[in-house]
């Protein structure tokens, strides 16, 4: 029988009444054999994450400020949390460890670890699974990267024999051997590094939503759950916009081959989203898109040039400049004489003037212009390559909204259609594009 792997956020941990539901979808399956928990996260919009405390703690620690009101609030909730399930784990012997080692002045990174690693100690309990400490399996670089290829080992390792456990999420151990957290939000890696290193037929990814959703929903109402999406796919709408997983989860479970399982705490019965391979679903949704997501705050720098067909090393010059600036580009139309760069407004804050100046020096244009306020829109699916007429929908739909287009790109995989528009217009040419292809 297959095993599944299953990572909670901090809002399906954020209380009692959440690891209840957490402990039910557990029991619901004996094929979910190790876990991997957030701390607890918010119970209410307004409420902080214990992640949060930990870092604020270790701050006030190394402004040599006292700590103990905001390490107190933590240490409520997870006393609370102990109480309200009926467990006598010692909690309070495990957070007086805690508060030693910051007032210690431990790093920021053990500090922040310990949310994950105090919740994996009740849900193990609660749940009556080993605990293993995410520091005897998942490892870093010297670089400060996760290294993969030891990792796997370690948890294939650690792990084998062992029938159920639950393993914190977040942290695992730097190239000095000390506790080392991945970026905001790394207990989706965790989970993704665990899957990848037992081999799990799927990792599930339990959170607050019903899984990806075709728009954002601050732009069109409703929208529908996307039920499939390949890893592809969802890099390119990640990338623009959408996200549900931390990016880099993604590689260790698609390098794996194991398909992502986006499902709700609130709300098990639904499927969620799946995320899949390529190879399972070619060609089984011609003419259909996935999702749409977009970005503001772009702006284009074209430049026009006569000749600049015929001149060698034109883009070459363009692009060294942004390099020698650390500017990445995102798209590069061109035509005959022209050609532009787009750029994230965020990239080349501070340093337009500059770059304008070096790209003049280097490419010597006849003309160069910088149009602002461009938002990019990517319509994204597996089901647009090799299918007629996807495009032709995307333009009708924003002429239909009276949006001018200013750029199109599409990409050689066929999987997407960017389309640059005024950010003015950015939610209305959303809504047109949903509005074509979904009924
Ligand atoms: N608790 C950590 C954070 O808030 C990690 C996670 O939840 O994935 O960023």
């Amino acid at each position: 029988m297959g095993l599944k792997v299953c990572k909670f956020g901090g809002t399906s941990l954020a209380d009692a009444s959440q690891f209840r539901k957490v402990q039910a979808i557990i029991l619901a399956d004996p094929q979910r054999r190790y876990v991997v928990p957030s701390a607890p996260g918010k119970r209410t919009s307004d409420d902080p994450k214990v992640t949060d405390l930990l870092y604020l703690c270790q701050a006030h620690v190394s402004q040599k400020v006292p700590f103990e009101d905001v390490f107190n609030l933590l240490s409520r909730r997870f006393l609370q949390i102990e109480a309200d399930l009926g467990l006598s784990i010692g909690m309070d012997k495990h957070l007086e460890q805690v508060r030693k080692a910051i007032a210690g002045g431990a790093s920021a990174d053990y500090t922040a670890s310990r949310g994950e690693y105090l919740n994996g100690l009740i849900l193990a309990a609660l749940l009556k699974y080993e605990f293993v400490d995410a520091a005897e399996m998942v490892f870093f670089n010297s670089e400060g990267s996760l290294d993969r290829d030891r990792t796997d080992q370690a948890v294939a390792r650690r792990l084998r024999g062992v029938e159920r456990a639950v393993v914190p999420g977040f942290y695992g151990t730097g190239a000095d051997g000390q506790v080392k957290t991945f970026s905001r939000g790394g207990s989706d890696i965790s989970g993704a590094v665990v899957a990848a290193g037992v081999k799990a037929e799927v990792y599930e990814n339990w959170t607050d939503v019903n899984g990806l959703l075709m728009a954002d929903p601050r732009v069109v109402k409703n929208p529908h759950t996307i039920d499939v999406v390949t890893y592809r796919e969802l890099r390119e709408l990640a990338y623009m916009g959408a996200n549900v997983l931390h990016d880099e989860a993604i590689f260790p479970v698609r390098r794996a081959g194991i398909p992502v399982n986006v499902r709700n705490t609130n709300d098990p019965s639904a499927a969620g989203t799946m995320i899949v391979p390529e190879e399972e679903l070619r060609g089984r949704t011609m003419g259909a898109i996935t999702g749409i997501a977009g970005r503001r705050d772009f702006t284009v720098i074209a430049l026009e040039k006569s000749l600049m067909n015929s001149e060698i090393g034109f883009g070459r010059k363009l692009l060294t400049v942004l390099e020698n600036h650390g500017v990445s580009f995102e798209h590069c139309p061109s035509g005959i004489d022209t050609m532009s760069v787009v750029v994230a407004d965020a990239s080349v804050k501070n340093k337009m003037d500059k770059v304008l100046e070096d790209i003049r020096a280097a490419c010597q244009p006849d003309a160069m212009e910088t149009y602002p306020n461009m938002a990019l829109i990517a319509t994204v699916g597996r089901g647009m390559a090799h299918t007629p007429g996807m495009a032709a929908r995307v333009f009708t739909a924003l002429a239909g909204a009276a949006v001018n287009i200013r750029m199109i790109d599409q990409g050689s995989s066929e999987i997407n259609i960017i389309v640059g528009v005024e950010t003015a217009d950015f939610e209305k040419a959303v809504r047109a594009i949903y509005e074509a292809f979904v009924k």
